[in-house]
């Protein structure tokens, strides 16, 4: 089985190598914020930033580049002329705003779960499907931050071994839910530790030295949005619309990065020297896994940073066939923001020839 997804159709679904007009939907949010932060980190071609908030901002200054720059409310006339829009305003916002933007002749790059399963619009993690990028109609998708996280792990398995079956169990941080999430774990924490009763508002529970069970919508089937969102975006991504996977997602009180424990059924014995050789050459993932020093990822060692990290990568005494592994990343940049530059860089490079990018 391969990682590849859509066939490319590179007719006009690349972006001209000339420095862009690139417009941010949510543009004050964690994920807009970390997307300016990279644009300038990684030298991306910008002619022109145009930064979009809720009406709540709007007027409010933004810095960038030593530039001052006004927040404004979408409007249909601001997208005329625009390249690029990288949105991250949640899914109304999206719905709204991106056929828009696309319809003015914009690619948009869209963080939100809005399009992530229409068939039309392809599902993106650059290292494992860069081919599907190209065969948009205007509007690509970034994947679900859990998600992307781990198909970089699994696609390089999964191109060894055929997978029977996944088990993952998430512990996702408080960043996951926004710039508010954050600030609450951090107000809470200090109210906990000052002897006070812990009252959230943003979150549905107090984060404060406790967890609970990821908050979005519950499903009839007793799963959660958030798992389904795993099941079915790993198998839009992967190209493997029956692959097995069964998820719980737990938040923590962790500031930013997610981790995840995952237990990958083989068709047949994967032998735990040949998934480390693997892992340590693929595409955006770090090993760390000294079990001498028992070493392994912790999200402290990725926030801020691009690769995922794995490590505990061993044989699950109770099947022959399946593997267990443990990684870390940070869930806004690789699992947001960085999977969504990294997706307009490829479309500026153009179709690759084979296989993932570097
Ligand atoms: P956030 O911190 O709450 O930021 C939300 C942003 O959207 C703010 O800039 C907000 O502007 C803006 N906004 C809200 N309503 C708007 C509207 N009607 N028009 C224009 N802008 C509007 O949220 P976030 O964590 O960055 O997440 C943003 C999106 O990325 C969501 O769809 C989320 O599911 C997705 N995502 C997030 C993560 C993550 O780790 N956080 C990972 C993957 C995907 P104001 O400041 O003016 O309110």
């Amino acid at each position: 089985m391969t990682a590849a997804q859509t066939a490319p159709s590179p007719l006009s679904t690349t972006l001209p190598k000339r420095p862009l007009r690139v417009a941010i939907l949510g543009a004050t949010g964690a994920v807009g914020q970390e997307l300016l932060e990279l644009l300038a980190e990684r030298s991306f071609p910008v002619a022109e930033l145009i930064p979009l908030a809720s009406p709540r901002s709007a007027g409010q200054k933004l810095a960038w580049q030593g530039q001052e720059f006004t927040l404004q409310v979408a409007d249909q006339a601001l997208f005329e002329g625009v390249d690029l829009v990288l949105a991250s305003a949640g899914g109304a916002a999206s719905k709204q705003w991106a056929p828009i933007a696309a319809q003015a002749g914009a690619v948009v790059i869209d963080n939100s779960s809005a399009f992530r399963m229409d068939p039309a619009v392809p599902l993106v993690v650059p290292e494992v499907n860069p081919e599907a990028a190209f065969g948009h109609g205007g509007i690509i998708a970034n994947p679900n931050c859990t998600t992307i996280l781990l198909t970089l792990a699994l696609a390089p398995l999964a191109a060894r071994r055929a997978i029977r079956r996944v088990v993952v169990s998430t512990y996702q941080s408080a960043s996951g839910a926004g710039a508010r999430a954050m600030e609450e774990l951090r107000s809470l924490s200090r109210t906990v530790l000052d002897g006070g009763e812990p009252i959230s508002s943003v979150l549905p529970h107090s984060l404060a030295f406790n967890l609970f069970l990821h908050n979005s919508p519950l499903q009839p089937n007793g799963y959660c949005e958030e798992e389904l969102k795993m099941l079915h975006e790993t198998r839009k991504i992967m190209g493997l619309p029956e692959l097995r996977l069964s998820a719980t997602c737990v938040r923590v009180p962790v500031l930013r990065a997610h981790s995840e424990a995952v237990n990958i059924e083989f068709e047949e014995p994967f032998p735990v020297s040949e998934a480390r050789a693997l892992l340590a050459q693929a595409p955006g993932v770090e090993l760390r896994d000294d079990f001498e020093a028992n070493r392994f990822p912790m999200p402290t060692d990725v926030t801020g940073r691009d690769p995922v990290a794995v490590g505990r990568i061993r044989q699950d005494l109770s099947d022959p066939n399946a593997l267990e592994l443990w990684l870390c990343g940070d869930q806004i940049r690789k699992g947001a923001a960085l999977n969504a530059i990294q997706i307009a860089e490829l479309l500026i490079a153009g179709p690759p020839a084979a296989g993932g990018v570097a």
